[in-house]
């Protein structure tokens, strides 16, 4: 039996009437907010002790999906007006046509891992590098293994 429409709940759930599937009804305009810059994993103490220091604004989160690392710089693009609309809809750039429901700020699927403060980042970094260790541990036994199976 067909659900019954219910269009004021599908809008406080932020769905499209239409689809059903997330959608940016009644949304606050959150992508609008905080710039997101692809960055580079840090790979060297000097890298890592430059992110640490970036991470203490409070303006500066680090986040990272799919392996790859993004800062996200607190602020608010100048197009957006005061009542939450885009004034330049039409010429929006194409890195906002790109962002949708439901991989977006709203839905909280954007990111693996949040790092917001030089200590979160810290402990995460600690536990890569342990992880790291071990992984090249178990490499270096492995390869001992083979080596004395064929000697
Ligand atoms: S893309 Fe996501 S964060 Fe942006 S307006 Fe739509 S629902 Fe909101
Ligand atoms: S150009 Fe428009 S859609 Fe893009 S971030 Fe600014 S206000 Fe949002």
């Amino acid at each position: 039996m067909p659900k019954k429409k219910n269009k004021k709940k599908d809008r406080a759930a932020g769905k499209d009437e239409r689809t059903k599937k997330p959608g940016c009804e009644g949304c606050p305009s959150l992508c609008c907010y905080d710039m997101v810059i692809p960055i580079d994993r840090p790979r060297t103490r000097a890298d890592e002790e430059e992110l640490t220091w970036q991470v203490q604004y409070d303006t500066i989160r680090v986040f990272i999906v799919n392996k790859r690392w993004h800062m996200i710089v607190a602020g608010k693009c100048q197009y957006l007006d005061k009542n939450g609309w885009c004034t330049r809809y039409e010429t929006r750039p194409e890195r906002c046509r790109k962002h949708n429901p439901p991989g977006c700020e709203r839905y909280g699927s954007f990111y693996d891992v949040m790092l917001e403060t030089p200590e979160e980042l810290g402990a995460y970094l600690d536990k890569e590098r342990k992880r790291r260790a071990k992984r090249r541990r178990k490499n270096a036994t492995r390869r001992a293994a083979q080596a004395a199976g064929k000697g």
